[in-house]
């Protein structure tokens, strides 16, 4: 884990024209980082949790407004430090509450998040990396390669602007953000230090205060970082397995190749074992792919495959785009894959769709700003849509 500020805030170049030195971000930064922060510039630490407060509780990001803090405190602060969400391109709200930001990143590039409303329940889909560099088969993120990591300032950002543009923030607000995954573009597990200090942010009392039930992390399993997740935060675990043996793997997730099936499986019981709460499963997520991963003997040796280990599981049928051969699984096939889950003893849901009229999936309307071919806003589209199901799914 990298614990300075200074790395943190290197990442962090203010790109306002009237600004002429490099400000230190604290919208990113752990309580450890900035309690560093602060008594790096000769500060009491207790000033960390005063500034986490008003960043993450009140919503406060000009320091004029964090009236606890003395006056030259708040000009030493202005001076050198800031406090910067990333930019909303673009905010579509669906006809069933469904609203998804198109959010500017450091660079040109652009990602999504998407909050997906349930009755009490507000799911936020948040995201990563731009782009992803695991190339999964049955997945248009992974088509669009690698671009770069987000800031944990970009990502605890993505929760920030949310939570902003539903005045969640200041005392006795009603709460629409209850849920988040890490399940928008890219590789959380790619990006550990910067998801991790993200994750715990949400989690943090002084912040936003969501209870570690309902902050997943989604991998298609990165099994070293995974080894070493449960040392840095305790949010809930969603595994994108795909298959039941290794050679199906191999094909759709092509990192089952160095971290096959059994290690993956081994690291994430020993994640959810060593919770300090035994009573949670982890989720599994099984994208079924018409005549590729769908067929009842699949399904048979997918509950061999798991029925010691603590799990529910998420159907997502998948969403076909122009650059994939691959073909959505059919009502029956899915039925008949769910019936047999389901009768071993399983929790077994299926996706649902939300946000139609506004495309409202992840990858979506980044693809749209980055390429504006109408080819490649339908590959995305699909890409986008398969997404926000399985954040629905994993909440289920
Ligand atoms: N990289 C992480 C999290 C982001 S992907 C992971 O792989 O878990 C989030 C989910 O979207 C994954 O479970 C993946 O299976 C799903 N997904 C991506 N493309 C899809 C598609 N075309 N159809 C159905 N699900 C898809
Ligand atoms: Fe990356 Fe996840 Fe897509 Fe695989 S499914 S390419 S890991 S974003």
């Amino acid at each position: 884990m990298t614990d300075s500020v200074t790395a943190t805030a290197k990442t962090e170049v203010s790109t306002d024209a009237n600004k002429t030195e490099e400000k230190v971000n604290l919208l990113g930064l752990s309580q450890a980082k900035l309690e560093a922060f602060f008594e790096s510039i000769g500060e009491k630490k207790f000033r960390a949790t005063q500034v986490l407060k008003w960043i993450h509780q009140m919503g406060v990001d000009d320091f004029d407004n964090m009236t606890n803090i003395s006056k030259a405190l708040r000009e030493k602060l202005k001076r050198i430090a800031e406090v910067r969400p990333p930019e909303v391109i673009q905010q579509l709200d669906s006809a069933d509450g469904t609203r998804k930001f198109l959010i500017k990143v450091t660079g040109g590039s652009a990602v999504e998040t998407v909050l997906i409303p349930d009755g009490e329940r507000g799911t936020l889909c948040v995201s990563s990396q731009v782009g992803c560099s695991l190339d999964c088969s049955f997945c248009s993120t992974g088509k669009q390669g690698f671009n770069r990591d987000l800031t944990a300032a970009e990502i605890i950002g993505q929760v920030w602007l949310a939570a902003k543009s539903y005045g969640q923030f200041g005392e006795d607000r009603p709460r629409i953000i209850t849920n988040v995954v890490m399940m928008g573009m890219g590789e959380p597990l790619l990006n550990f230090d910067n998801v991790v200090d993200s994750m715990n942010l949400m989690m943090h009392d002084n912040c936003y205060g969501l209870s570690k039930r309902r902050v997943t992390l989604s991998t298609s399993g990165v099994v070293p970082a995974l080894d070493r997740l449960g040392q840095y935060t305790d949010a809930c675990l969603a595994v994108s397995l795909h298959a039941p043996n290794d050679e199906l793997r191999n094909e759709l997730v092509p990192i089952n190749k160095k971290y096959p099936i059994a290690m993956l499986l081994d690291s994430a019981k020993r994640y959810i074992d060593g919770l300090p709460d035994n009573r949670r499963k982890m989720t599994i997520e099984y994208t079924l792919i018409n005549q590729v991963n769908d067929r009842p003997h699949h399904a048979h040796e997918l509950v061999q495959l798991l029925k010691e280990i603590p799990v529910k599981i998420n159907l997502i049928p998948f969403n076909p785009f122009d650059q994939s051969d691959y073909r959505r699984v059919s009502n029956n096939a899915l039925r008949t894959f769910q019936d047999i889950l389901i009768k071993a003893g399983f929790t077994t849901t299926v996706r649902t769709t939300r946000g139609d009229d506004i495309d409202a999936a992840c990858g979506q309307l980044a693809g749209a700003v980055n390429d504006r071919t109408k080819r490649s806003e339908r590959y995305r589209n699909q890409q986008a849509l398969a997404a926000e199901e399985a954040v629905r799914i994993v909440n289920q």
